[in-house]
């Protein structure tokens, strides 16, 4: 039996005295997190030269602060305890060059808090949701089933910009998976513009229009935004339009990515993606925030779970592997610059480039997998 990890995401309609349970706890959870940021960076500078002294440091606690701030105890400790864990993760990710140096969490962004499955803590009942500390259930909005054998691990509660709430709830199952005979096998390189382009056909994975034009819409919405005097009552009207639309195509994008990654993993017994390191990319090519926005991250995070819950593979190859530079026909390598569109080689092999790198990953995949 593999132990998988699935997620539900349902909107959740608090009353307003669940409303500012919520936001207390949200407020309390930022508050620990900066405390204990706010520590962590002086002993950083203190020590960013000797990383070994760094290493042995102790690190705060939510405890710590408790009997300063005697409020941290009307909330959910998990949540606290989750804050602590979130910024471990986030030095981790920066001492190993995932991530830039841990900022401190503000207001004004999403507010949120994780919390965990303790002595069933949590329950879901009669269309609301148990949850720590919290004495009514919350309603929720429970537009699918979560399945009787996934146990729940934690929830997120989620407050957008525009108010509105969510639940994220991350559960654990168990099936017997049976390796798949790989047969069917497809290499995806990453497209800049769209998402990727395919070995088979050399098609194009290109977002659909409608959310090609509500990003337009949002990129003029942002522009009146920026002209529009801050605080005043035409820029909040105006800040609330450009969060809902925000919010619109976020949710457009997470779902065009969860349907091209159902049908790859429907469609194919094995998907070979490089391994890209978009943080890197996106400094060395100056392309800046597009990068982090295509979603190939939360794309092939989809894709992972998808084939891994039917014995499908994900293979990964390395990110220095030369795709862009080979000859998918012949082998011979050679520079090819961003403008050329059309990879032409000496044997007489002419395709166009993305394809010609898509069929490179490919049969570096069945090499790995051979
Ligand atoms: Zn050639």
């Amino acid at each position: 039996m593999t132990k998988l990890n699935k997620a539900f995401k349902f909107r959740l309609y608090p009353n307003k005295e669940q409303q500012g349970f919520l936001a207390k706890t949200f407020g309390c959870v930022r508050f620990v997190y900066n405390k204990m940021l706010e520590e962590r960076k002086e002993t950083y500078e203190k020590f960013k030269d000797a990383k070994e002294q760094l290493k042995e440091q102790k690190f705060p606690t939510p405890a710590k602060y408790k009997d300063e701030f005697p409020f941290l105890k009307e909330v959910d400790s998990l949540a606290l305890a989750n804050a602590q864990i979130h910024l471990q993760n986030a030095y981790k990710n920066f001492f190993e060059g995932r991530a830039e140096f841990p900022k401190f969490k503000s207001k004004k962004k999403k507010q949120s808090y994780t919390t965990n499955m303790v002595n069933s803590n949590i329950k879901l009942e009669n269309g609301h949701i148990k949850l720590p500390k919290i004495k009514k259930p919350i309603k929720i909005k429970q537009h699918r089933e979560i399945p009787a054998d996934h146990k729940i691990k934690s929830c997120t509660i989620s407050k957008t910009k525009t108010g509105k709430y969510y639940i994220s709830i991350l559960t654990e199952y168990e099936k017997d998976i049976q390796p798949v005979e790989i047969r069917k096998v497809v290499g995806l390189d990453f497209a800049m513009d769209g998402l990727y382009v395919e070995s088979e056909r050399g098609e194009k994975a290109n977002y659909p229009r409608y959310y090609r034009q509500a990003l337009d819409k949002l990129a003029k919405a942002q522009r009146i935004l920026s002209r529009r005097k801050k605080g005043s009552a035409r820029w909040e009207k105006q800040r609330l339009k450009v969060a809902n639309l925000y919010e619109k195509t976020a949710n457009q994008r997470r779902n065009f990515l969860h349907h091209k990654s159902k049908e790859l993993a429907t469609n194919y017994d094995a998907v070979i993606i490089e391994d890209l390191d978009m943080k890197g990319m996106s400094q060395a090519l100056n392309f800046g925030k597009s990068v982090h926005d295509n979603g190939w991250g939360m794309f092939t995070n989809f894709l992972e779970y998808k084939l891994k819950e039917q014995g499908k593979q994900l293979v990964k190859i390395d990110k220095w592997f030369p795709s862009t530079k080979k000859c998918s026909c012949c082998g011979k390598e050679k520079e090819i610059p961003l403008s050329e569109r059309v990879y032409k080689c000496s044997c007489g092999f002419v395709l166009d480039r993305d394809h010609n790198s898509a069929i490179n990953v490919k049969n570096e995949g069945l090499r790995l997998l051979a």
